[in-house]
This record gives C-alpha cells, structure tokens and sequence, in this order.
C-alpha cells in the first residue's frame, strides 16, 4: 500500500526523461501539497539553475507565501548495466569533475542512441527526421526511444518497448560502460553532495546481499539508503528504513516520479510505514550543509 506524503526526494523533470518541465513539477508540488522536494534528474545537474530561477520567479510573485524547500540533486547511473542508483543530494552544479564526468556519459548515450535506432531501422522500423534528431541528441537515451515507439504506435506500451527491443540482450540492446557504484559515490562526494542508495530493492532484493553492498559502499561515501520508493513493498520499506538507521545511515522517500499520467506512480506517493519524514528530510538537509560547509 502507498499513501501521499508532503515529502518528495526523488522526481525527474523534461531536463532528462520526464514530461513535465522544472516550473511545471513546482506548481504541481504546491498543488499536491507538498513541502518540501528534490529534483533528481538522470545523470545531469542542468535542472540545478532552472529550479533556482522558478523558485526565485515565484518567491517574487507571492512574496507571503513561502517557497517549497528544494534541494538540487541528481541520480547517476552507476555499476554493472549502470543499474545502479546514486541520488546525490546538495550537490554542487558548477563542480568541474562532476561536469566533466557527466558530458561524457551524455555524449555517450547520444551515440549509444544513433546505434540503437540504427539496429531499430534494421527491423523495419521508420523514424521521421525530426524523431530521429531529437532522439540523438546528448542526454536521451532507451526511455526517450520507448516513449518515441509508444507514440509512433509500434508497441501498446514503454514495456513492451524494452521487452521486444531496449532491453539487455534484445534486438535494438546496445551494452554501454559505467563507472563503479564506489567510484559514484566518491565522484558526487567530492561534488558536495550527500550521497543515498536509490531504490536499494532493485538492486539486490536479498537483505544480507544488499547490507554487505552497503557497508562496503559506505567505506566510498554513502550517506544513506532511499528506504522509502514504489518499488519497495510495504514489507521491505520499513527493513530498508530499519538497517539504515542501524548502520548510523540517513533515510529518504522519493516517488520516482516522471510526470506520467498514466501510469501509477505519483508525486508524493510512496509505500506506508515511513514514521517522520520530516524529521529525516531535517537530518538530511543537515547532513547537506555539514558536508557543503567540510568542501569550503
Ligand atoms: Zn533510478
Ligand atoms: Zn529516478
């Protein structure tokens, strides 16, 4: 079961791949109630300034109302298959390395998606010009080509889009490297940014398997575990909130959410048993400024 809470770590914006732009997701926040959120877009921090200009734009307009609290983040992609998630919270947007890491992954990803539309022509598949030019492009990658399939009307949904062709050992599968989950960790580290495991459960669902993941991540960095993510069931939610306060590490909730209307994840709503949110949200905006104020 999942229930609606004011607190929101984990939302992607049009910045990567979702459908809603940064000013958008802002005015839904405040709609939907929110108090306080993280924009986490995939492996860039581009959304990082125009986050701060919307928030700076509406703080002018309504000077009585307070804004949202916000905290600029991001998720790298990391690991085998770079399936694993490292929010990174707090960081610093203008960090040369951090910069400098994430333009080669884009550029990366850019040409992984010239060769994965390639092998797509070769199943019969026909792109018009404008498709294919947004679909390479730096920063798109297989969700962009699913919703392109979807809308084109080549599959009924984005799952069968990687079922019958994006998916690891499919058709249109282009493998692509990634950087250690260690070497993430220590890279947004170094950015500023207090670094938390995204949706654990994905990962390893196996509680040992993923606790021997964690103490050896935390030796990199790792601050703390997502405990609270749709994919986490209302069982494993509260293991994941219990071995990270016993391994002195900080719990968030993030919904995942992409600005999908028809899809059942939505801004806010994670599974039940996340006790206080607002305390964890305090312990980690503390967390953030402890390591920001260590980096000057
Ligand atoms: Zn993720
Ligand atoms: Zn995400």
């Amino acid at each position: 079961m999942s229930i609606q809470y004011p607190i929101d770590l984990h939302i992607h914006s049009t910045i990567s791949d979702g459908l809603r732009t940064p000013a958008e997701l802002y005015a839904q926040a405040r709609d939907e109630g929110l108090t306080a959120f993280a924009l986490c877009d995939h492996d860039t921090v581009a959304g990082v300034p125009i986050m701060q200009e919307v928030i700076r734009q509406e703080t002018e307009r309504c000077p009585d109302s307070p804004p949202l609290r916000y905290l600029p983040s991001i998720e790298l992609s990391t690991g085998d298959g770079g399936h694993a998630h490292l929010l990174g919270f707090g960081v610093d947007a203008n960090d040369e390395k951090l910069l400098s890491a994430l333009c080669e992954m884009q550029e990366e990803r850019a040409q992984r998606s010239k060769r994965m539309i390639c092998l797509l022509k070769k199943q019969g598949i026909r792109f018009c010009c404008h498709t294919e030019e947004e679909l390479t492009r730096p920063g798109t990658g297989r969700a962009h080509i699913a919703r392109a399939l979807l809308d084109m009307g080549v599959v009924n949904t984005m799952q069968q889009a990687f079922d019958r062709y994006l998916a690891r050992g499919k058709c249109a599968y282009i493998a692509r490297r990634y950087m250690s989950i260690a070497d993430g960790v220590s890279l947004l580290t170094n950015a500023g940014a207090t670094v938390v495991l995204a949706h654990p459960c994905r990962l390893n669902p196996d509680p040992q398997g993923l606790r021997a993941l964690v103490l050896e991540l935390m030796d990199a960095g790792l601050a703390g575990l997502e405990a609270y993510h749709p994919s986490a069931s209302r069982q494993q939610a509260p293991l994941l909130d219990s071995m990270a306060r016993s391994l002195g590490l900080l719990v968030t909730g993030g919904s995942d959410y992409h600005g999908d209307a028809n899809c059942c994840v939505r801004m806010g709503r994670m599974p039940s048993g996340w006790k206080n949110p607002e305390e964890d949200f305090l312990a980690l905006m503390e967390a953030v400024e402890k390591h920001r104020a260590q980096g000057m």
